[in-house]
């Protein structure tokens, strides 16, 4: 079942040191696209992130990233 709504984006986080999409496609593709930082989101993405929030967007597929909460000042460590 296909869930395609303009309306509400889809946003991962950055795994650490990750810089390319893992998002698949329908195939099972890796979409491996890079991830750029994304200044200039328009307010529905605006809504779910604040304001002048720090967000990446693959340049493939267009999938949001949060950045790693790892490599924010004053983490803790994160283990899988
Ligand atoms: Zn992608």
């Amino acid at each position: 079942m296909p869930e395609e709504t303009a309306a509400s984006p889809k946003i991962k986080t950055r795994k650490p040191k990750q810089r390319a999409c893992d998002e698949k496609d329908e195939k099972g593709k890796l979409c491996n696209g890079h991830l750029k930082r994304y200044y200039d989101y328009p307010k529905e993405v605006a809504a779910l992130i604040g304001q002048n929030a720090e967000i990446y967007r693959c340049e493939f597929c267009k999938t949001l990233y949060r950045p790693d909460p790892a490599q924010q000042p004053q983490s803790y460590t994160l283990r899988n």
